[in-house]
């Protein structure tokens, strides 16, 4: 098994509530007790209201809190239920999730995702932006364009390139139980790390990992390439057992 650092990034969506402090204390202990058999991150990305809970409580903490979204205004401002970047650093959050599909498809661009970019950067959190073809845009041939527009038009030139991971989901595959070939998406993955090189004119591989209906079940079947550096993983880390059991049975 290899020994390059892997992300383990959950996703709970708009789930959870106080007593899921459970499912978090045990995901965090069991990062503590194989905190050397593996090189591992393992950020939780939860409801912006259960952040500062969260991170109060864990007494140690050998997992990261993160949010799962952030308004595109850098600052306070009127912005009716809206939650900036500096907000959430404060509560505690180390990452965003930005660019999500289900966001996209309510009408978050490229142009606004850009910006929600810079202001998390601005405030120090760690991006996992999300960019993914729809089933009509893989159909039509049309991924590697959509993703290569997606990271185009919304990564801002100049950042601290450790900053940034990208989350490879297509978008016909989150919450479906459908997975692309692991073929393709080897060449999937390459082709994101070397448009994103060429792009920004760098030889530093940007971190790439795959989202979609990843569970305990077909994990293994992942850890065969290699250039995957983690996984976004939305359903099943909302259980403490799932979502330990996908690290077991990635490392087994
Ligand atoms: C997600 O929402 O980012 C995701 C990958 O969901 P799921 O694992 O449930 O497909």
């Amino acid at each position: 098994m290899t020994n390059k650092l892997k992300y383990f990034i959950g996703n709970w969506k708009m789930f959870g509530d106080f007593n899921s402090l459970k499912i978090i204390s045990k995901i965090n202990n069991f990062s503590y007790i194989h905190r050397k058999a593996c090189r591992k991150k393992i950020v939780i990305c939860v409801p912006n209201l259960l952040i500062h809970y969260f991170n109060n409580k864990l007494k140690s903490k050998h997992i990261s809190l993160g949010a799962q979204n952030c308004h595109h205004n850098d600052g306070d401002g009127a912005f009716t239920g809206g939650t900036n970047a500096s907000m959430l650093k404060k509560a505690g959050s180390e990452y965003v999730i930005l660019g999500h599909s289900e966001n996209r498809s309510a009408g978050e661009t490229n142009s606004i995702i850009k910006k929600k970019i810079f202001s998390a950067l601005n405030n120090n959190l760690n991006v996992i932006f999300c960019i993914g073809e729809t089933l009509k845009e893989k159909k039509k041939k049309r991924t590697f364009y959509v993703l290569k527009k997606q990271i185009k038009d919304s990564l801002p030139k100049k950042y601290d390139i450790n900053k940034i991971i990208i989350a490879y989901e297509p978008v016909w595959s989150i919450g479906t139980n459908k997975l692309p070939k692991m073929n393709d998406l080897k060449k999937t993955i390459q082709f994101i790390k070397k448009e994103y090189k060429k792009i920004f004119r760098t030889k530093i591989d940007p971190k790439v990992l795959y989202g979609g209906s990843v569970n305990n079940k077909n994990i293994h079947l992942f850890s065969m390439i290699y250039q995957i550096d983690g996984f976004l993983i939305g359903g099943a880390s909302r259980s403490s057992k799932k979502f330990i059991d996908i690290l077991k049975n990635y490392y087994k």
